[in-house]
């Protein structure tokens, strides 16, 4: 049976983030996002059995494919999607519950003329480039006292908080100077009068850490499920 260990692995992971939020002191309750790029709709369906109600995808195409492939009870999931997305496609939206990538001004303008249209907000995180990495997408820090204003304009979308990514390979004091970026920049975005309660940070490398330093969801792929097919 595919993904036979999925459910010692997800115990062991819930033990650990329960240990990390008592060392953190936030006393924050965390959602674990089942990150299922790659693989099929037994991941979506092993999570679903495992307790979890959200998985996340990379890309729009690879999402639209799997779920209608999804049965059963598990086909009641919430799909984040959680990497960027272009304009083109941003009409296929609905297909999701939350854009955990909302990392351009042009695409909030977008995203909001998408919610304006269906007549419901899109609920979103903003993402915010903490590490300033070239290779990665995201807001400036710099940007958000900014925009934070701007997006309150902006009724066709919801801002449910801010996701980031450290990089890779870092020491754990870098670790936490990018988590406690993003709570910075959750708080802005609160100040602005945002709801923004979520802050998702943490992924298999560096979860515990980001626990600790206030994570709400945590996006864990190759933990649950093993290594990445191409
Ligand atoms: C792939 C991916 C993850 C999960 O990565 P793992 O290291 O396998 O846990 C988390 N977040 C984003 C944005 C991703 O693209």
């Amino acid at each position: 049976m595919p993904f036979s260990d999925f459910d010692e692995r997800l115990a062991e992971v819930r033990g650990r983030i329960a240990a990390a939020v008592a060392r953190g002191g936030h006393g924050q309750a965390v959602r674990i996002v089942a990150v299922t790029k790659t693989h099929g709709p037994d991941a979506v369906e092993a999570a679903w059995r495992g307790g979890l109600r959200d998985v996340g995808e990379n890309k729009v195409q690879e999402a639209l494919e799997k779920q209608p492939a999804v049965t059963g009870e598990a086909a009641a999931m919430r799909w984040h999607l959680i990497g960027h997305l272009q304009r083109n496609k941003v009409k296929n939206l609905g297909a999701f519950s939350l854009l955990q990538a909302l990392d351009r001004p042009s695409l909030a303008d977008a995203v909001n003329d998408f919610g304006t249209h269906r007549g419901e907000p899109m609920p979103v995180l903003v993402q915010v480039n903490v590490a300033g990495e070239e290779t990665k997408g995201g807001y400036e820090p710099s940007m958000m006292e900014g925009e934070s204003v701007r997006l309150r304009s902006l009724t066709g979308l919801r801002v449910d908080g801010v996701m980031a990514m450290a990089p890779f390979d870092v020491d754990e004091a870098t670790l936490r100077r990018v988590f406690s970026g993003a709570r910075a920049a959750q708080s802005v975005l609160r100040k602005a009068g945002h709801e923004a309660s979520e802050l998702s940070m943490g992924m298999s490398g560096d979860y515990e850490v980001a626990v600790e330093e206030g994570a709400t969801m945590v996006r864990l792929g190759s933990l649950l499920f093993g290594a990445r097919h191409a």
